[in-house]
């Protein structure tokens, strides 16, 4: 056996000096720039260095600190004129170990204050076309007047302090600086005038149903927020303009909220006062539905709103809730609210799935809301932990998808009928998914949604494909049992016109959300299906899964950047995804990947012209060389017919006497001798390198799939060879059969090729001047 090795040895040593004389003697052509190897480079230029709050592991790091905020807030709505009026004490934990000389707080209403900047700051001139109700907003009438007016800023002894706004920032002057591990306490007074969001397309305000003269309220970022302050950013500058959404700390909320005694209200937190604001009837309902596990019950029936909806009650209610360990607040309410709710258990734990929608809604929301809320969580807590509030609301609010803790607004209005299309069905489901999974990222993992979109976007929209697809096999009166859900994200292909799109429009995913053009697909579907084949294709769903839970476990109820999400998912899994990251999410580069070629060989003992060569160059004959086996290609001066289809054994004399001297006869009667040999060419137009998965198949029929590692592109990212050696005939290759790259361009992924060229080929042989 010894022997056998040595000789093995020196032919390999051999073979590597013939390969670089061939790669000397015909370099393969490239387009310039593209031998890249930098592709499979360690990202250490763009991660930030690990450091004791974040270490190399993902983790959180020994010093890790977050701040806290705790609110005791008290507003009041006056229905009548559409104004939010409100007092808050905050209690600011300062955890970090910087003494901080001011603080500042978000004012995120000013986005709509009649001096905005936000309406000035784009480019783009005319549009296609207006919502008219956009077009009145912005070319008839006046602004709108819905930025926060601050009544007073005090201390905790009542003494005022004073207070600078800039646009949807206002810094508090404090005396002395707030020192690292102190606490400190203020209050705020500040009324405003809420917005019609189906016009303003804001994530909060009203809805006026003219039929009956009522609004249905959808209230958030109402109050006077703490900016974050963090290792990372300082404090988070990033002015609220509209499309980069929120960062936020933790604290405990402590909220009464006072609005028309015949409104029905849910927000987020406990409620603290039930007794005082569900009549009796509605008390024996919710005991009920605590204990229902199977289907929703009817907490405030359709029959009860409507009534309601005449009544405009001048008495008022205030609603108290408590919420422990939430980074946000938000509520909604109305007179015309229908209510229901089941409880469902995950991991020993029960928790309420609630829907509050207008009679406009059904009767879809009443056969599917709540549903799509349990399935979320179930399908959530799974992949990341047991989900730890004790209740997740689904709100009816035409044309809205926007999200916070415990509570989130959902659009999917059925035709006045009541009859609807599957796009609204479908589209309705998915959204309440994708906010009900927003409890998840960002509100519990709760990254920096300011900064990356595609942090809680990218990975909400990824869960809810998976969520999406197991609501279908878990409804079957909703989706057939041979039927998948349609989710219109997360398949690898719905991603290709974007990925193959102008360059021009196209931001890598590492990008701010309010600096890309086409949010959509830049910070959800591609960071969503780069996630899912992450799982399916380059991980495996066993690593992957452990790996995202991890991500998830460690930073709960925490603070991460980017990096603690990438190095987490490496760290888990011993997979370096390097190379991954910096295609998907730090560059627009798209997958390409295809066979160019196959040349057919077959064993023989005479050298080969390139052989020939060799010797002569160095001035060396056959018996200053072991035994040697050459590959004459059949299309070359090399090729003799006669050893088409034969034995190795038959045509390699050396090959035969090498095994007789080296190998028993037991060992030789298990060798198996392959006929055909196959140097196959793939090539990757595209910059992505991606494991290359292949479909051989065979002249009996017989298919092999082989997936060779994404590091096959690390040496040369244009083209790599392998081959392939049978003892049946090839007759076809196809790469990515089953589509699971999101290749964009698949004319060149089948050998013998197809004949017909598609339209991405035609555009870039006419670019091309071909
Ligand atoms: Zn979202």
């Amino acid at each position: 056996m010894n022997r056998v090795k040595y000789y093995a040895a020196s032919v390999l040593f051999l073979f590597g000096a013939v390969l670089m004389a061939q790669e000397e003697d015909a370099k393969p052509e490239r387009e310039p720039g593209h031998y890249n190897q930098s592709r499979f480079k360690q990202l250490y230029e763009e991660f930030s260095t690990p450091n004791n709050y974040r270490s190399a592991s993902g983790a959180p790091g020994p010093d890790y600190y977050q701040q806290q905020a705790d609110y005791v807030i008290s507003v009041e709505l006056d229905d009548k004129n559409a104004k939010i009026s409100g007092e808050e004490t905050i209690t600011y934990h300062n955890n970090s170990p910087d003494d901080l000389e001011f603080l500042w707080v978000q004012l995120d209403q000013n986005v709509r204050a009649k001096d905005s900047k936000s309406p000035l700051r784009d480019g783009n001139g005319v549009n296609i076309a207006y919502t008219a109700g956009n077009f009145a907003e912005t070319y008839m009438t006046e602004p709108f007047d819905g930025g926060f007016n601050i009544e007073w800023v005090k201390d905790a002894s009542g003494k005022p302090l004073s207070y600078t706004i800039n646009q949807t920032m206002m810094r508090v002057n404090i005396p002395q600086a707030l020192k690292s591990g102190d606490q400190l306490s203020f209050s705020i007074k500040w009324w405003y005038n809420i917005p019609d969001h189906t016009i303003s397309r804001a994530r909060s305000g009203y809805e006026y149903f003219p039929e009956d003269g009522n609004r249905a309220y959808v209230i958030a970022q109402f109050f006077p927020r703490m900016a974050v302050y963090s290792d990372v950013e300082g404090w988070q500058n990033h002015q609220f303009w509209g499309s980069g959404e929120f960062a936020l700390p933790f604290g405990n909320y402590d909220v009464s909220i006072t609005v028309p005694a015949d409104h029905i209200l849910d927000g987020t937190g406990e409620l603290q006062n039930r007794d005082e604001v569900f009549s009796k009837e509605m008390m024996k309902r919710y005991k009920e539905a605590k204990k229902s596990y199977d289907k929703p019950v009817i907490i405030v029936t359709q029959e009860e709103a409507e009534a309601a909806e005449k009544g405009f009650s001048t008495e008022k209610k205030t609603w108290k809730f408590k919420a422990t360990n939430v980074r946000d607040y938000a509520f909604a309410t109305s007179r015309k609210f229908i209510w229901d709710m089941q409880a469902v258990n995950i991991g020993g734990k029960d928790i309420m799935a609630v829907s509050l929608y207008p009679k406009e809604g059904n009767p879809l929301w009443e056969d599917m809301s709540t549903k799509a809320v349990v399935q979320t969580l179930q399908t959530y807590s799974k992949h990341t932990f047991t989900y730890p509030y004790h209740k997740a609301i689904s709100v009816h609010a035409k044309n809205q998808g926007m999200e916070y803790p415990m509570i989130c607004w959902n659009y999917g209005r059925p035709n006045e009928d009541g009859t609807y299309s599957d796009r609204v069905k479908f589209g309705m489901i998915s959204v309440i998914i994708h906010e009900v999974g927003h409890n998840f990222f960002p509100m519990i993992v709760n990254s920096d949604e300011r900064q990356w979109g595609w942090m809680d976007e990218g990975l909400d929209t990824f869960m809810q494909y998976l969520a999406e697809q197991e609501f279908g096999k878990n409804n079957p009166s909703v989706i057939a049992p041979n039927e998948k859900y349609p989710s219109q994200r997360g398949n690898p292909a719905d991603i290709v016109p974007y990925m193959a799109g102008d360059q021009s429009y196209i931001s890598p995913i590492m990008s701010n959300p309010e600096n890309v053009y086409q949010l959509g697909p830049n910070a959800y579907g591609k960071p969503a299906t780069a996630l899912n084949i992450l799982r399916e294709t380059v991980m495996g769903e066993e690593l992957f899964d452990h790996a995202f839970k991890t991500y998830a476990q460690r930073w709960m109820f925490k603070h991460p950047t980017p990096e603690d999400f990438f190095r987490t998912m490496e760290d888990a899994s011993a997979v370096d995804l390097d190379w991954f990251w910096r295609s998907w999410f730090y560059t627009t580069d798209y997958v390409d990947i295809g066979v160019k070629g196959v040349k057919k060989y077959y064993v023989s003992n005479k050298p080969t012209k390139q052989m020939e060569k060799y010797m002569a160059d160095r001035n060396i004959t056959e018996a200053d060389l072991p035994p040697l086996v050459y590959l004459a290609e059949e299309d070359s001066e090399d090729y003799m017919p006669e050893l088409k289809g034969k034995s190795p054994t038959e045509t390699s004399k050396n090959l035969k006497e090498f095994m007789m001297d080296n190998m028993t006869e037991a060992e030789r009667s298990n060798v198996k001798e392959p006929k055909y040999f196959y140097e196959i060419t793939f090539d990757k137009p595209g910059g992505v390198p991606m494991p290359l998965i292949v479909e051989y198949t065979y002249a009996d029929g017989t298919k092999e799939n082989v997936t060779y590692p994404p590091e096959i592109w690390r040496k040369n990212d244009a083209e790599v060879k392998r081959v392939i050696s049978s003892q049946k005939e090839l007759v076809g290759i196809v790469v990515d059969p089953k589509l699971e790259t999101a290749d964009i361009d698949t004319t060149n992924n089948a050998w013998p090729k197809k004949e017909e060229k598609s339209d991405f080929d035609k555009f870039k042989d006419n670019i091309k001047g071909k």
